[in-house]
């Protein structure tokens, strides 16, 4: 595939607003450090540009994927054949009133921390999640009793079948544990709105943020590159514990190797690859459903 033209389209009709990468290492545009190469990676600045760019990859069939800071994602090591947007110099936010407007590419965890320390209630669980507000929004992101449903108004997104920018209220985005509609859609969001309600007492939401970044530090490999936890919570079980259990702490494969920190984290100790991962994802799997008989489920999205 060329993709000359579409570099040619971006260059000219957004100048300065976008930064056009070829052969685009997935691994420095990941948390876990893992992939191959894309052959494009684009960053729009602005959510025009972005709506420009969706619509000339989708008129002209090139494959892409939009994705926000890659703290949820593996890329395969064969790399990705087409071209991936990615978000994070969308990065915008304003505190407008009683609510807080945030571009799709804007940080989750400085926003949040800006928040409580701005003195708005229900912020704090949202410190320390490592990833974009459109990703936080697309996965349901949360931790500690909170998530993004908790506090979200409505997010803005291009419908890529319509070709029309939308709105869509907290109530319609049938959210549940790590789960959105923009999930099983082609809808990209662009932008969220969140509540912003006054603490009663701002010390103690201080107190609760700072509590759970230390409890972060204090129990999660940061040391290492990761996705965090690489599956989701069973109903009913403790899934680090699960696999503790099964005597899985600390097994590796090549440098992939289930974290001896938090069983529920794989950690890339150098060179781990996808293809590793992926075989320890499915150790694990089926160590937990032979001795339990749950199928446990990924969080992390595979991209290849
Ligand atoms: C150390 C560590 C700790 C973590 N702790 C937590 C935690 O406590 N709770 C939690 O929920 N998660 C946690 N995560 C996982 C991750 O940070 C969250 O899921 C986060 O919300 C993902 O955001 P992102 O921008 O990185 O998304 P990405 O990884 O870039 O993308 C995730 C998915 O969202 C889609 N997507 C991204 N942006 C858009 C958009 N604008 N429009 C449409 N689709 C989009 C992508 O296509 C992809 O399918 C952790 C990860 C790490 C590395």
């Amino acid at each position: 595939m060329n993709y000359n033209s579409l570099c040619e389209f971006i260059n000219s009709t957004f100048i300065n607003q976008a930064e056009i990468i070829p052969n685009a290492d997935m691994k420095r545009f990941t948390s876990f450090r893992i992939g191959g190469a894309a052959d494009l990676a684009v960053f729009p600045k602005t959510k025009e540009c972005l709506v420009a760019i969706l619509d000339y990859v989708i008129k002209n069939k090139i494959k892409h994927i939009v994705i926000g800071n890659g703290s949820n994602v593996l890329f395969c090591d064969r790399g990705y054949n087409g071209v991936v947007i990615i978000t994070t110099q969308m990065k915008n936010y304003t505190f407008n009133g009683d609510v807080l407007l945030c571009d799709a590419g804007a940080p989750l965890t400085q926003i949040a921390v800006n928040a409580v320390r701005s003195g708005y209630k229900g912020y704090a669980f949202a410190c320390g999640i490592p990833g974009s507000i459109g990703g936080a929004v697309f996965m349901n992101a949360g931790a500690y009793e909170g998530q993004v449903s908790d506090i979200l108004l409505y997010s803005e997104y291009y419908n890529t079948k319509t070709g029309q920018i939308c709105r869509m209220e907290a109530s319609e985005h049938e959210f549940d544990y790590r789960h959105s509609s923009y999930m099983d859609s082609d809808k990209i969001i662009l932008s969220a709105a969140f509540k912003l309600e006054k603490a009663e007492d701002v010390n103690e939401c201080v107190a609760l943020m700072e509590e759970h970044i230390k409890a972060r530090k204090e129990k999660q490999p940061l040391e290492y590159p990761s996705a965090g936890s690489v599956f989701k919570r069973y109903p009913g079980y403790f899934t680090a514990k699960l696999i503790d259990e099964a005597g899985l702490k600390g097994y590796c494969l090549g440098d992939a190797q289930v974290s001896e920190k938090h069983a529920g984290f794989i950690i890339n100790r150098g060179n781990a690859t996808a293809d590793e991962v992926c075989e320890l994802i499915e150790i694990i799997k089926d160590a937990i459903y032979k001795r339990v008989g749950i199928n446990i489920e990924c969080e992390v999205r595979y991209i290849d």
